[in-house]
């Protein structure tokens, strides 16, 4: 009688392969998104040598969504231009695409650090939008992208690292960073403490081609605008009103009162979302963040992509 199934053991083995394949892809693009390896050689790996499996089998669009950023609107504005279709493997390349697939990437690592656009963007938005969620996703999925650390007066939550989530410092020392200019803004942030961005690691990691992301109040976002025309700001939105609320009122860190006060406080900042240059709405993280990023790598002259 004709087997249907392959017996349970072959099953295993397959399914133990398919795992393995998996894994081996995902390392391919850790090391391309954290610059141990570029796209190109990926590419000239999996064309060349018949043991890159994993870089045969990867799908293009993945491989460039792996690049230091490259997000999603220009991976799929790229992989148009280029035509290649999205469910495309490196390996299943025809000459033509993998000859303009190779021209496009040598033409992009070969840009001096200095030409490449480097920028940097504002992150604002109501209390509670999710701009803290983002901006730790951006960090762990984009070491490319510079996470400013701001330094604040208020004392570390649990779990909270010095030099990670905030430097916590003195008033006393808060001050003397302000009074030496070494504050690119600060705010005090509602009405209890001062939170600012310190000057000299943004301009340094500019200076060195990296973009520079700084998740800041309105206040804030204001001062940078002023300070540095070039920023690009960015506003980011919650899905809905209710489910602003939500938020809010679900993450429980903040009394009845509080939240009644942090809710009128967000209404007035959403009422400044036209001064920003950018509206993201941030209904699933990943994509808003990634949306972010887009805009880390764009042109000023790029239209908005996600005007809401
Ligand atoms: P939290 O105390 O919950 O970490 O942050 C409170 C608020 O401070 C958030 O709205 C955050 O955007 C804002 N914030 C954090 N760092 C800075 C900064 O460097 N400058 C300004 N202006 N606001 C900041």
């Amino acid at each position: 009688m004709e087997r249907m199934t392959p017996p349970a053991v072959d099953r295993v083995a397959a399914s133990r392969a398919a795992v393995a394949a998996r894994r081996a892809r995902a390392a391919v693009k850790h090391a391309v998104a954290t610059r141990e390896r570029n796209a190109g050689d990926v590419l000239d790996a999996a064309w060349a040598d018949p043991a890159a499996r994993a870089e045969a089998s990867l799908r293009v669009r993945e491989l460039l969504l792996s690049v230091p950023s490259l997000g999603p609107t220009r991976v799929a504005k790229t992989m148009a231009e280029l035509r290649i279709a999205d469910s495309k493997r490196v390996g299943g390349l025809g000459l033509r695409q993998r000859h303009r697939l190779r021209e496009w990437l040598a033409e992009r690592e070969n840009q001096p650090a200095a030409t490449r656009p480097s920028r940097l963007v504002v992150l604002a938005g109501p209390t509670a939008v999710g701009k803290g969620t983002v901006s730790t996703y951006i960090r762990e999925n984009h070491p490319d992208v510079h996470l400013s650390v701001s330094a604040t007066t208020r004392a570390p939550r649990p779990g909270e690292v010095h030099g990670v989530n905030y430097f916590f410092l003195r008033d006393d020392e808060f001050d003397r960073l302000v009074a030496e200019d070494e504050m690119l803004e600060w705010a005090t942030v509602h009405n209890a403490f001062r939170y600012g961005t310190p000057r000299q690691p943004v301009e340094e990691a500019l200076a060195a081609g990296r973009s520079v992301l700084l998740e800041i109040d309105l206040q804030g976002a204001r001062q940078v605008r002023r300070a540095m025309p070039e920023a690009v700001l960015v506003f980011l939105l919650p899905p809905t009103w209710d489910e602003l609320v939500r938020r809010l009122i679900g993450r429980g860190t903040e009394g009845p009162a509080e939240q009644q006060r942090r809710l009128a406080t967000a209404r007035v900042e959403l009422a400044a979302q036209d001064e920003f240059d950018y509206r993201v709405v941030n209904g699933d993280v990943s994509q808003a963040a990634s949306e972010v990023v887009d805009l880390m790598g764009s042109r000023p002259s790029d239209p908005s992509p996600t005007l809401g």
